[in-house]
C-alpha cells in the first residue's frame, strides 16, 4: 500500500490534522494508496516555501542555468519512465499502449519544449527623443508572475500538470500544485525527480486534497498566490476565478467542452470514422478535445453510423497491460454514476441506441472496476441535456444536416467554444468554415495533432486565455518597460 505525502520545500511531509483519503484503481475497485489530506496549514506552509524560493537559489538564476535544469527535469522524468507509467496506469487504468505514447513522453517532453521558449524570448526596444533635445531608450522584460497555483483534473495528470508547471519554472516562478484527488502519483513522483536533478526546494511543492474546503479552495484563497492556472470542469473554473478576484490575480482556464465534430459527404471516409472514433471513445472519452456531438452530412449519415458502431464495438475493454485492450475503465465509481445518468436520460427521452449504453460484463475481480460501454445514439433533439451538457464518457450523439449554415449553425449552438473536428476534402470550404465556428482549435480532417508551440485554449464557457509556446508567456510572466536616458 502506497502513502502518498505532500511535497513542501522539497521534503515529503504528512498532513497536521492526520486525515487521509483512499487512492483506488479503476480497474478493480481496489485501494492502492493512501494520500494525506492537505488543509490550510499545509497550504500555508508550501506557498511560504515557494515565495522563500523565489529569493533564494532559484531568483537568481540565469535562463541558462533555468534551462539546463529544466532539460534535467525531463531526463529525469524518461530514466524512470517505467514508474512514472506504473503510477499513471495505476491511477488512472488506462491501457498502457495510451500512456506510453502520450502521458509520460509529453509530460517529459514538456519541460524540454518551455525551456526552448524561454530561450528564444524576443524583446522589444524604442529609441525616442527627449523634449531636452537628448534620447531615451526604453526595452521591456518579463518577469516571472511569482508563485503560480495549479490545479490539474485527472484525465491525463502529468501531462496537464506539467503542461503547466513546465512553462512557470521555465519562466522562473515557483509553484503550488494541487493534483487531482483521483491521481495523486505521479505529481508525487515528479518530487522525487526535482530533488534527484537539483531543482532548489521550495520550487516544485505538492498539497494533495479536496476542491471545495480542502487544499485546492485554500490554495486559491491565499493572499500570498500570484497567478492560478486551471484546468477542469467550467463551474469549477468559475469559483475560482470568484477566488482570484480577491486580490486581482490572474487566472488561466482550461475548461470543459461539448465539441462538435462535422463530416460531410466528400470527406475520406475511413479516416473520418476512424478520427470521430477516437475523438468520442480515446481514454475513455475522458479527453476534454474530444467529440460528443457528431454532425454527418445526409447522404452518408447511415453508412457513417453504421461504420461508427463497428468501431465502437471493437473497442475491448480489459485490463491496461494486455495489448488487445482497447478502452480502459473511467476513473471512478462516481464518474460513472454521472455517465450511466446520460445513458439513463438518453433512453428516457427516445434516443435509437445504436451500440452500448450499459456497463461490460467483466470477469473476476474487474467487475468491481468502473467500467462502461462506448455509446452512440441516434435521433435525440438539440435540446436534449445529452446533447447540450458535458458527458465526459466515451459516448456521442449522432445527427444528420443537410447545409454548410445549418451546421454551423448547430455546431454553435451551446456554451462552449473549445474545439472542432471537421471533415472534408473541399479545403475551400474548410478555409470558409473554420473562423465560422466558434472554437479556440479547428481541426480539419485530424484530431488531437498538436504541436506544443501553438496556442491551444478554449472561447466561451471552454476557457480563458492561450498557452503553449511564445503564448504561455503571456500568462506566466509580466512585461515591464524599463526607460533609461542618455543624453
Ligand atoms: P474538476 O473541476 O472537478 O476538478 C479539477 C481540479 O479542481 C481538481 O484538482 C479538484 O480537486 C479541484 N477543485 C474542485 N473544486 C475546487 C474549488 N472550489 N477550488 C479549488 N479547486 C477545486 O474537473 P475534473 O472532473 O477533475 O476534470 C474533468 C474536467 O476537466 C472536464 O470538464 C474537462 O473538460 C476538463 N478538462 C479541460 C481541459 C482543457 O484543456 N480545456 C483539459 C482536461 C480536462
Amino acid at each position: 500500500m502506497k502513502e502518498f505525502k505532500h511535497f513542501i520545500n522539497g521534503k515529503f511531509v504528512g498532513s497536521q490534522s492526520g486525515k487521509k483519503f483512499e487512492d483506488r484503481n479503476p480497474v478493480d475497485g481496489s485501494v492502492i494508496g493512501m494520500v494525506h489530506e492537505g488543509g490550510k496549514p499545509e497550504v500555508d506552509a508550501a506557498v511560504a516555501a515557494a515565495r522563500a524560493a523565489l529569493h533564494g537559489p532559484w531568483g537568481r538564476m540565469t535562463v541558462p542555468q533555468r534551462v539546463e535544469l529544466l532539460y534535467k527535469v525531463a531526463d529525469g522524468i524518461n530514466a524512470r519512465f517505467d514508474e512514472f507509467l506504473a503510477a499513471e496506469v495505476a491511477d488512472t487504468g488506462k491501457p498502457v499502449s495510451l500512456a506510453s505514447h502520450l502521458d509520460i513522453p509529453r509530460g517529459a517532453a514538456n519541460f524540454k519544449i518551455f525551456a526552448d521558449v524561454i530561450k528564444n524570448v524576443p524583446t522589444e526596444s524604442f529609441e525616442m527623443a527627449t523634449p531636452d533635445g537628448g534620447s531615451a531608450l526604453n526595452y521591456s522584460v518579463r518577469v516571472p508572475r511569482g508563485v503560480v497555483g495549479v490545479i490539474c483534473p485527472w484525465n491525463l495528470p502529468l501531462l496537464l500538470m506539467t503542461w503547466k508547471v513546465g512553462p512557470a519554472l521555465a519562466c522562473g516562478n515557483t509553484v503550488v500544485v494541487k493534483p487531482s484527488e483521483e491521481t495523486p502519483a505521479t505529481a508525487t513522483l515528479l518530487g522525487e525527480v526535482m530533488n534527484a536533478v537539483g531543482v532548489p526546494p521550495g520550487v516544485y511543492n505538492v498539497v494533495h486534497g479536496f476542491g471545495p474546503d480542502s487544499a485546492g479552495q485554500y490554495l486559491t484563497e491565499s493572499p500570498d498566490i500570484n497567478a492560478i492556472t486551471f484546468t477542469g470542469e467550467t463551474r469549477t473554473g468559475q469559483a475560482i476565478m470568484g477566488a482570484a478576484a480577491k486580490g486581482l490575480r490572474p487566472v488561466s482556464m482550461e475548461l470543459g467542452g461539448k465539441n462538435p465534430g462535422i463530416v460531410f459527404a466528400d470527406a475520406d471516409f475511413d479516416a473520418a470514422v476512424e478520427g470521430i472514433s477516437k475523438a468520442a471513445f480515446a481514454n475513455c472519452g475522458q479527453v476534454c478535445l474530444g467529440t460528443e456531438r457528431v454532425y454527418v452530412e445526409r447522404p452518408i449519415f447511415d453508412k457513417f453510423v453504421a461504420a461508427l458502431k463497428v468501431k465502437a464495438e471493437a473497442m475491448k475493454p480489459g485490463i491496461p497491460s494486455d495489448s488487445h485492450t482497447g478502452i480502459g475503465p473511467l476513473i471512478s465509481h462516481e464518474q460513472r454514476d454521472k455517465v450511466l445518468s446520460f445513458y439513463k436520460k438518453a433512453k428516457d427521452e427516445g434516443a435509437t441506441v445504436v451500440t452500448g449504453g450499459g456497463v461490460p460484463d467483466m470477469p473476476g475481480n474487474l467487475k468491481n472496476g468502473s467500467w462502461i460501454q462506448p455509446t452512440i445514439w441516434t435521433g435525440l433533439p438539440e435540446s436534449s441535456d445529452v446533447i447540450r451538457k458535458e458527458i465526459f464518457g466515451p459516448c456521442c450523439h449522432v445527427a444528420p444536416f443537410d447545409t454548410e449554415d445549418e451546421v454551423v449553425a448547430l455546431a454553435n449552438d451551446t456554451p462552449y467554444g473549445l474545439c472542432t473536428t471537421l471533415w472534408t476534402k473541399d479545403l475551400g470550404r474548410a478555409h470558409r468554415l473554420s473562423p465560422r465556428i466558434d472554437v479556440g482549435l479547428t481541426w480539419i480532417n485530424s484530431w488531437f495533432l498538436r504541436d506544443l508551440r501553438t496556442p491551444f485554449g478554449g472561447s466561451k464557457a471552454s476557457g480563458i486565455g492561450r498557452e503553449g509556446g511564445v503564448h504561455s508567456l503571456e500568462f506566466y510572466t509580466e512585461l515591464r518597460n524599463v526607460c533609461i536616458k542618455y543624453a
